[in-house]
């Protein structure tokens, strides 16, 4: 069993004090536990220089939840992984969901922001996941498949080896109705299979597969129970302390019982 890691992504919320509130909130009760889970905060971009200066204190990371897939240059309102870099930024969300369909991200452009992120050793956080659409055509493992081999596959065992993938089935994102931790499971499963094909055995065992889409304090520890289900991606329940950190304690728990 991997390490649980569990990512807040914040998305487009909150105010300049709410997220300092938020920030310290989490820092002050995280910081009095002895924490097995590696925590991530993923702020909005302004709010970046205030994560990573609380994460430089704190037992929590700092991350961004896109970067560019261009080096620094004329891209008006693009922010890159130079940048994040020089912000002290160690993860980043790449290729979420909201990204492909209200940005047209392609799997393409999602590979270019990997490099520029592995080249600045920032950890992207690579989202794939299939419309219930897919699901129900039975086209889900074929979806997140191509999504996986066109995104990742051009990656050396070196690169790879410092990758993170969350497997956010869209449908489940900010429903309220959450994958069950078998059907997590069983992506999570064929997700490893994939990466073990193709890079061996202790590269995919060591590849954290998290899980996002209605991750809440109700369901986390089932959901983290699962083999191959290494952490959380969180949206809503990362906006409230007590509900983020309760799962984190979820986390803990299934590390302390392994
Ligand atoms: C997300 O958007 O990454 C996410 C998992 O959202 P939520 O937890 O709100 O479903």
């Amino acid at each position: 069993m991997n390490p649980k890691v569990i990512v807040a992504n914040w998305k487009m919320n909150k105010s300049f004090e709410e997220a300092e509130d938020l920030i310290s909130e989490i820092a002050e009760a995280i910081d009095q536990w002895t924490l097995q889970t590696q925590v991530v905060i993923c702020p909005p971009f302004p709010y970046l220089e205030l994560g990573s200066d609380h994460a430089d204190e704190s037992q929590f990371s700092c991350g961004a939840q896109n970067c560019s897939e261009f080096d620094n240059g004329a891209y008006t309102g693009e922010v890159s992984a130079e940048m994040l870099e020089g912000l002290e930024v160690d993860f980043c969300i790449v290729g979420h969901s909201e990204r492909r369909a209200y940005f047209n991200e392609t799997n393409v452009q999602i590979a270019k922001k990997i490099d520029q992120l592995l080249k600045r050793t920032i950890i992207p956080i690579v989202c794939c996941g299939e419309k219930l659409e897919e699901r129900n055509n039975n086209n889900h493992f074929d979806i997140v498949k191509s999504q996986i081999e066109e995104t990742l596959f051009h990656l050396d065992n070196d690169m790879m080896e410092n990758v993170i993938i969350a497997y956010e089935p869209i449908w489940a994102i900010g429903t309220g109705v959450n994958a069950t931790p078998a059907q997590a499971q069983e992506m999570h499963a064929f997700i490893r299979s994939l990466i073990e094909k193709k890079y061996g055995t202790q590269i995919a065992y060591n590849l954290p597969i998290l899980y996002g889409g209605s991750c809440n304090p109700m369901n986390a520890l089932e959901l983290f129970t699962q083999n191959d289900i290494d952490g959380g991606l969180i949206g809503g329940a990362s906006l409230k302390a007590e509900n983020f950190l309760s799962i984190i304690e979820a986390a803990e728990t299934v590390i302390k019982e392994n």
